[in-house]
């Protein structure tokens, strides 16, 4: 059974594998048998060379780029430009607002387009970056209810 044939018997039960650096996450936890477990840890260089694409699409939320970067996006320095932020679309976690600056991955503080109660996240820069500054100087971080956000 070779690499491909394992990722997608894994699959078919329900099994997600992502990779964390070098190690494999694998989600659920409680579908993860120990047959399951043995067989990927006996083929774990050829799983992990596998699921290490060239071609894979950048991360656009917080927990792709968890399985990317093996942190969150907000662990980082955000004030410090990060080239997988610079992907992530304006996100709500665990009531806070995240939003980074798609050219440098810093977080944005100026917003436009910002509209919750439509379902709209808008579009966020950093003041490096922002292109509506010129025009109307607009910037700064909304609150969202009880939540806080980072400004
Ligand atoms: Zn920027």
């Amino acid at each position: 059974m070779g690499a491909n044939e394992i990722l997608k018997a894994l699959n078919d039960s329900g099994l997600i594998l992502s990779l964390v650096g070098e190690s494999i996450r694998v989600a659920p936890p409680q579908k993860l048998t120990d047959e399951f477990r043995a067989m990927i840890r006996e083929h774990k260089a050829a799983l992990v060379a596998l699921l290490r694409k060239p071609n894979d699409p950048p991360p656009t939320t917080a927990h792709e780029f968890f399985s990317v970067y093996g942190v969150w996006p907000w662990v980082p320095k955000w004030q410090e430009s990060h080239p997988g932020r610079v992907s992530l679309v304006p996100e709500i976690v665990d009531g806070m607002f995240f939003h980074w600056c798609p050219e440098c991955g810093r977080w944005a503080a100026s917003g436009d387009v910002f509209n919750p109660a439509k379902g709209k996240l808008g579009y966020w820069w950093c003041a490096r970056h922002d292109p509506t500054q010129a025009q109307n100087g607009h910037s700064g971080a909304f609150h969202l209810g009880r939540n806080s956000v980072m400004v």
